[in-house]
């Protein structure tokens, strides 16, 4: 095995589990490991701290595990099985209602790089990192096993999410278990088409769930703007929660094609529905002050550090526009999904928005991450997701 050796005291974040090993900490590497290669983290004096993925880059090591057991089929199998268990105690495995879940979440389930997202029969893999590339086969073979006959199909989702500089062989999307154009799925007894093919992420945000049937409470007689719809997710909600009209709203036209297929497929011919392609910050400043029920669920504004003023700034200005003109009584579900930006910022942000519209505004809830993204208490940047639901007077 090849080792890595810290430079003295950068040994402190792994004594506490902290799943990574930056760069900066690194004193020197014996042999020379490939990218994606399982090496050994030792401290200055020498003492084992950890084993992981070795990458290039500012996480060199991503930490399997603290101990010095074998990183084998048998060590993915072991992981796996507990992440199943969690799944299966949240309720979610088996339920023929809600066949959608994150069956694995990268470092809250202790497999830094891996993302597993169910659908029904097909599970959908990606990797973030060299490593989980590199073992993908073993970790597909697992995967069917430990989910004991419940996955038909695994499909490999990792062409834009790989470290693009890294040279890996074989990066292309594809099947690596079975194959299928059946690709309707279920959440919450409502149908949605899943684009694992080109779709975003894996084809569909499960990470919204608990927050859609949420707005579906509050949807009666409203008139509800789903702002970023992507696949129209709180559409559908809302219209069983009984909308009198629901607009979808994406500057992707390819979204809003997802979003008629998945509404005509839950509510055919349904008139309360109507999608626009359009530019979210246009389509506000355009739109009259008929909604009284708004979601806005952009995108990530910032990625790094460094662009976090100016998401601030964006998550400002887009929900000034929907203080500005919801109606009195309206209902605001707001979210932002950046990894880097607070909690306490993102509020701070709504806060400025709301105090500009002069208007009166309480919190009813304060949302989050499912439980089928856990947080690994280590591990505080898994945590991403963070919304309000605000009674606007
Ligand atoms: N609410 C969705 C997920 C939203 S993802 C769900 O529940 O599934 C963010 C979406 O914002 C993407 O579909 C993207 O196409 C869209 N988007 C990005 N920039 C936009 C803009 N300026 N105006 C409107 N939509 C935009």
């Amino acid at each position: 095995m090849k080792i890595v050796y810290l430079k003295p005291g950068k040994e402190e974040s792994l004594r506490r589990f902290h799943p990574w090993v930056f760069s900066g900490a690194i004193a020197r590497i014996e042999g020379e490991p490939e990218e994606g290669e399982v090496v050994d983290v030792y401290t200055s004096a020498k003492e084992f701290v950890a084993r992981g993925h070795y990458q290039v880059g500012s996480i060199a090591v991503r930490v399997l595990t603290f101990s010095q057991e074998p990183v084998d089929r048998d060590f993915w199998r072991r992981r796996l099985s507990v992440a199943r268990d969690l799944r299966r105690a949240l309720g979610l495995i088996g339920n023929p209602q809600s066949d959608t879940y994150r069956l694995v979440y990268g470092e809250g389930d202790n497999l830094p790089g891996l993302i597993v997202d169910v659908y029904g029969r097909t599970a959908v893999m990606q990797a973030h990192s060299a490593g989980m590339h590199i073992d993908r086969m073993e970790v597909a073979e697992a995967l069917d096993e430990v989910m004991d006959g419940m996955i038909e199909n695994i499909y490999y989702k990792s062409e834009s999410t790989l470290p693009f500089k890294a040279d890996l062989v074989e990066r292309e999307n594809g099947f690596l278990k079975g194959g299928t154009p059946e690709n309707i799925a279920m959440e919450n007894g409502l149908k949605f088409h899943v684009d694992w093919l080109k779709g975003q992420k894996t084809g569909f945000f499960v990470d919204q769930r608990e927050n859609r049937a949420l707005l579906e409470r509050y949807s009666r007689g409203r008139n509800v703007l789903n702002m970023f719809c992507y696949t129209g997710g709180f559409s559908f909600y809302a219209m069983r929660g009984g909308a009198s009209l629901v607009h979808s709203v994406d500057s992707s036209s390819k979204a809003i094609d997802l979003t008629n297929q998945n509404v005509e497929l839950n509510f055919p011919g349904d008139a309360r529905h109507q999608a626009f392609a359009e530019d979210a910050f246009k389509f506000l400043d355009r739109m009259g002050d008929q909604y009284d029920l708004i979601v806005l669920d952009p995108p990530a504004f910032a990625k790094h550090r460094d662009a976090i003023r100016n998401a601030l700034r964006g998550y400002t200005k887009l929900n000034a526009k929907a203080f500005e003109k919801i109606r009195p009584g309206g209902i605001l579900f707001t979210f932002s999904c950046s990894q880097v930006v607070s909690k306490q910022d993102f509020r701070n942000a709504v806060f400025t928005a709301a105090a500009q519209s002069h208007r009166n505004v309480r919190i009813l809830h304060q949302l989050t991450q499912p439980a089928d993204h856990p947080v690994n208490i280590y591990h505080p940047e898994g945590e991403y997701l963070k919304g309000l639901v605000l009674y606007v007077e």
